[in-house]
């Protein structure tokens, strides 16, 4: 009988993006990303404005808006997206506060799937895994290719639930 109560890694690490996703002033987004090397935390990052620069909170969002095709029941919808352009994602942000010497082998958890510069960037970083919770069904398509084209673990932690007091609202 297993009589370990402690969470597993997987739920424990993502447990920790989820907390530091809190940190995002983004209204429409909160995102948190951690680097991970074996069972060592190495990095923490979330979406947010440049230091220094007015952030979300702040001078509002910088909503941008593109056409995307959306395919539904085998039926293809051109729908009007709204985003906002105003924050560094994650993931960058993660790269860009971390060594490269840190990332080389190990793992990023991530509390939604990576968009498609996200994910070519973490390609070329050093990491050989992503874990993530939330899909975001815009880019799986060509991100799940590219993270099997170059050999990088690509998973989404499925039956895990964020802790309560780390969920907001997404908009869409
Ligand atoms: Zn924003
Ligand atoms: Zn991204």
């Amino acid at each position: 009988m297993n009589t370990d109560r402690r969470k597993d890694w997987d739920t424990y690490f993502m447990d920790i993006a989820y907390m530091v996703s809190t940190r995002s002033q983004c209204s429409r987004r909160h995102v948190g990303a951690v680097l991970v090397q074996g069972k060592k935390l190495l990095g923490t990052a979330y979406n947010g404005a440049p230091m220094g620069v007015p952030d979300c909170s702040e001078a509002g969002c910088m909503i941008a808006e593109d056409y995307e095709l959306v395919v539904q029941d085998g039926k293809e919808t051109v729908v009007k997206k709204q985003r906002c352009i105003r924050t560094i994602h994650a993931e960058q942000n993660l790269l860009l506060f971390t060594d490269r010497i840190d990332r080389e082998g190990s793992t990023v958890y991530v509390t939604d799937e990576p968009c498609w510069t996200c994910a070519n960037m973490l390609a070329n970083s050093g990491i050989v895994e992503v874990v993530f919770h939330r899909p975001y069904p815009k880019d799986t398509e060509k991100v799940s290719n590219m993270m099997k084209q170059k050999g990088i673990l690509f998973r989404q932690l499925s039956g895990y639930e964020p802790p309560r007091e780390t969920m907001m609202a997404v908009k869409e």
